[in-house]
Formats: structure tokens, C-alpha cells, sequence
């Protein structure tokens, strides 16, 4: 079978890397792809949101399956342009459709399916420009910190914690009546703070039946102890060492079933990946968000430990026969470490030559945002440039062997966590 990913991320390039291991598969092209992807597939020059295009190589290339990475060709409907397209129609789409993809594209959409299924979650209320005074008055009932969060996407910069109610209400202020964030703050979810320790869980479904992969944690912010600004994602750890058997039953029956279950009495035919971003405090599990898509840079800690044919498991998903499926993991823990360019999450420089990834030793170099230059050399291509991904029979052992491989490989401002799992 000809296979498509969408995508040029860490996470498309696991993916890509994974599928490529299938007897399943005939011919695997990524579009745009990246350095990476190049070397186990081909990679299409498309950009991943002009739909036009896309059904141009998909036909041209013969292609029965195409997975979505990213959620901005979902929330702007690639799945629906498929359905909606005769010669497209009966080729499955790894990834969920407009309406159902509004969990990751709007926060108010996916409180409301939170509480219509009673999957647990932080109390919240929702605020339009139209009733900004009440969101102020809100705001005075509320105990610090206050959580404030834009309806739509933003970049993973929407949400706000502030500690003082006058800055939370200017705050609010500006989302709303001065658009702080676009369109994507018209709306601003206020929300009860929660404390305790995040992880993600992840669940592939077509709608009805499911199989849970591999747990995961990541590592948000740029600076060690988790400090400083918020990026895409700095490392992961698989699986979360202090997700206990009876805290995954726990989780599965609280959120995951509710959810697909959700999805059935919704009328959603919901097919591909649920994340499911968690926090859990003193045994208890809340929902904080889902996204309609794998976590990057969790997948490329998340993939490497399915022993199973993940191809096999996508085409299951996409002919709606997870049910007759079970998915196998390895026992080795694994670890990957961002390596990320100078400046990021702020400006940075492209183009810079990546030196030494032919000396990595046992661990797997995931590329993100790397390309080739017309003299053929790996250079930098965005502020994630490289995943390094190792297992070891403990998370410990993994990252060690991260770290090690680590020390081979350069390019200009390179920086990178030294602290990946130091919480755990
Ligand atoms: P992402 O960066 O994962 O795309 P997002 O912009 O979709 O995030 P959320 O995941 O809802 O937004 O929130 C971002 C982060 O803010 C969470 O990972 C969590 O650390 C923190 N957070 C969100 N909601 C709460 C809450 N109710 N209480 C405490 N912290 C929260």
C-alpha cells in the first residue's frame, strides 16, 4: 500500500520511520517532509493545507492511506475535503474531522464534550466580548491563580496564569475586547486552577473501538527545571514512571472510555489519534486538554515503544476495524532530548550545518526542523531541529545514552535541556 504523512516535524519523521519498518507498505511519502523523512521515504514539495494539491499527488502517487500529523490541516478540514470529493471519498484519513477536531481547535467545544460526559475537569465558565464586565465579576469569586484561556488556536501560547486579580482581569481585557490573540481570543475560557504533576496518554480509535499507546510526559518549557518560556516541547520521557496499572485502569475508565463512548452518543465517527493531556493530584485525574493529533515531541518517544505493526494498526483505524486489533509495547523505556536552535522559543537563525549525525550509536536521531541545501548538506530549518531518542531498561539508562550521542553532534547555537526527567 502507498502511504502518506502530512507533516515535517519530529513527530512525522517517527512516524514515517515506523511505517517504512512495514511489510505492509509498498511506497511512503511525506509531504513536506524534512531531512529526515527524506531518508526513509519520499519526501512532496506541498504545502500540507492546500487540499488541491494534496489530492493531486494523492492521486498521481496511487495513495490508500494518509495520516495527518499536525492539527492545522484537521481544524481547517482535510478529512471533510476527502469525504467530500469523489475521486478522494473512499480513502481513509488518519485524523479526525472539522467538527470533531474543534477539541483541540476550540477550548469551550471540548469543556462542553467534558462535562456533557462527565469526564473530569477543572470547573470553568466561557466569555464573549459581549459580557466582559461578567468576566471581571467572575474573576472576583475565584481564588488565585487565575487560568485564562483562549477559545481557539494560538500557538500554544493562549493560556494564561496570572497570580494578581487586577492583572487577570486587564488580561482578560485584552483577550477579549483587544484581541490579544486574533479571533482565537473572541472567546476566553476561565478556569479552576488545578495543581499537580501533568502527563499525556494517547488513544487511537475509529470511533468506536480503540487501543491506548504508550504513556508519555514532556518537557515544556526552555529552561532546566522546567523555567522560562514555553516552547513546543524540549524532551519526553515513555512511559511515565509513576503511572501505576491501577491509575491506567483509573484513567481508562474515567476519560478514555467516556470519551470514545462520547464520541458514539455525539454521532462523532471520530478516526485517528485522541491526546489526551492529563494532570494528576493526589490519585485524582482531570482532564486539562485534548488534541486531535500525537504531541510532538512525545511521539518520538511514544512510537519507538510499539512493538506492533503501526501500519497495520492505521489501516485497522481507517477501515474501522480496530476492534479485531491489540497493540504489543516494548518493555524498554525510551527517552528523547530536543535539540533546539539559539534563541528559540524567541527569534533564531536557519541555515545552519548540522554536523556529526552519521556518529550517533545506538540511539535515533529524529530530525524536526532540518532540510538539505543545494550542496546537499543537513542544515537547520526552525527552532526544533533534532530529536535524539534512546531506550534503556530504565528511563535513567535512556537518557544517558541520549546525552552521550548528544556530545557528537553541532551546529551553530545549538542548545539543548540537560535535566530531561529530572522530576521523576
Ligand atoms: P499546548 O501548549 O499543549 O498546545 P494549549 O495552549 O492547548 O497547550 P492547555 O494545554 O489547555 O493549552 O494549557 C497549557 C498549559 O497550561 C498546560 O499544559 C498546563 O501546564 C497549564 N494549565 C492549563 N490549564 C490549567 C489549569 N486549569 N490549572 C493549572 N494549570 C493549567
Amino acid at each position: 500500500m502507498n502511504v502518506l504523512i502530512l507533516g515535517s516535524g519530529g513527530r512525522e519523521h517517527a512516524m514515517a520511520w515506523k511505517i517504512a519498518q512495514s511489510n505492509l507498505l509498498t511506497k511512503l511519502f511525506i509531504a513536506p517532509g524534512n531531512a529526515g523523512t527524506k531518508e526513509v521515504g519520499t519526501n512532496l514539495e506541498i504545502n500540507q493545507t492546500d487540499f488541491e494539491a494534496i489530492k493531486k499527488v494523492v492521486l498521481e502517487n496511487n495513495i490508500k492511506l494518509v495520516i495527518v500529523g499536525p492539527e492545522d490541516p484537521l481544524v481547517k478540514g482535510v478529512h471533510d475535503f476527502f469525504l467530500n470529493d469523489t475521486e478522494l471519498k473512499n480513502i481513509p484519513v488518519i485524523g479526525p474531522q472539522k467538527y470533531a477536531a474543534q477539541l483541540e481547535g476550540s477550548k469551550e467545544f471540548a469543556k462542553e464534550f467534558m462535562v456533557r460526559h462527565n469526564i473530569p475537569t477543572a470547573a470553568y465558565e466561557s466569555f464573549t466580548t459581549e459580557n466582559l464586565e461578567a468576566g471581571h465579576k467572575f474573576l472576583e469569586t475565584l481564588t488565585p491563580p487565575y487560568v485564562l484561556k483562549a477559545d481557539g488556536l494560538a500557538a500554544g501560547k493562549g493560556v494564561l496564569i496570572l497570580n494578581d486579580l487586577q492583572e487577570a482581569k486587564d488580561e482578560l481585557t485584552e483577550m477579549l475586547a483587544n484581541k490579544k490573540f486574533g479571533a482565537a481570543s473572541s472567546k476566553v475560557v476561565i478556569e479552576e486552577f488545578l495543581t499537580g504533576i501533568e502527563l499525556s496518554c494517547f488513544v487511537l480509535t475509529d470511533g468506536k473501538s480503540y487501543v491506548t499507546l504508550p504513556s508519555a510526559k514532556d518537557y515544556k518549557r526552555i529552561g532546566e527545571g522546567d523555567k522560562g518560556l514555553n516552547t513546543g516541547g524540549m524532551g519526553a520521557v515513555s512511559p511515565v514512571p509513576f503511572l501505576t496499572d491501577e491509575l491506567m485502569k483509573k484513567i481508562e475508565n474515567q476519560v478514555i472510555k467516556p470519551t470514545i463512548d462520547g464520541f458514539q452518543k455525539d454521532n462523532i465517527r471520530y478516526v485517528g489519534f485522541v491526546f489526551i493531556g492529563l494532570i494528576l493530584d493526589k490519585g485524582e485525574i482531570k482532564v486539562i486538554e485534548y488534541n486531535c493529533r500525537m504531541g510532538d515531541p512525545e511521539t518520538e518517544v511514544v512510537i519507538p515503544r510499539i512493538e506492533s505493526d503501526f501500519l497495520e494498526l492505521l489501516i485497522a483505524a481507517g477501515n474501522k476495524e480496530l476492534h479485531s486489533k491489540t497493540i504489543e509495547f516494548k518493555k524498554e523505556s525510551a527517552c528523547t532530548v530536543m535539540l533546539v536552535s539559539g534563541g528559540y522559543p524567541e527569534a533564531y537563525e536557519k541555515g545552519k550545518e548540522i554536523l556529526g549525525l552519521n556518529n550517533v550509536e545506538n540511539s535515533i536521531p529524529f530530525h524536526a526542523g532540518t532540510t538539505t541545501n543545494s550542496n546537499g548538506k543537513v542544515v537547520t530549518n526552525g527552532g526544533r531541529v533534532i530529536a535524539i531518542t534512546s531506550y534503556g531498561d530504565n528511563f535513567n539508562e535512556a537518557l544517558k545514552q541520549s546525552y552521550k550521542n548528544i556530545k557528537k553532534i553541532n551546529f551553530e547555537g545549538m542548545n539543548f535541556r540537560t535535566d530531561i526527567g529530572f522530576d521523576l
